[in-house]
């Protein structure tokens, strides 16, 4: 009797700013888009600036440093892909820049991971095309 295949785990599909977000992602640079009016960062990518209503913006490179600014525990695989995974920590973490993003943290297990614990960005490829922004502890 022959194993049933792996069920892939679901990977991101870019379109439009996300696209651009994925693409630095995949030459291993976190970027955010940031405000030419009022310097803002932002993330999610959008086409306008949340604080001045500015449209006019760019991509700028993230340290990839932050600090853990909220995360919760996955004990129940809710898609089969991630059932080996389990538990799991999601974090939302903070980066220097002042923009939060949501991750997977690695090297730590969930039980210790503590509030404003500091973290590096790494990337795992995850496709051809795509890579994904995961932390470490630093
Ligand atoms: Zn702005």
């Amino acid at each position: 009797m022959s194993e049933r295949p792996a069920i892939p785990k679901p990977i991101p599909k870019p379109d439009e700013l996300n696209a651009e977000f994925y693409e630095h992602c995949a030459k291993e640079k976190l970027c955010f888009q940031r405000c030419n009016a009022c310097r803002t960062w932002r993330h999610l990518p959008r086409s306008m600036c949340a604080k001045c209503g500015s449209t006019d913006w760019e991509w700028e490179e993230s340290s990839g440093r932050g600090r853990i600014f909220s995360w919760t525990v996955t004990h129940q695989a809710l898609h089969p892909a991630f059932a080996g995974d389990v538990p799991f920590a999601v974090v939302v973490v903070e980066l220097e820049e002042g923009v939060r993003i949501v991750s997977g943290l690695r090297n730590l297990p969930p039980g210790e991971i503590t509030l404003d614990l500091p973290v590096e960005v790494e990337f795992e490829r995850v496709s051809e095309q795509i890579a994904l922004p995961y932390f470490h502890p630093r």
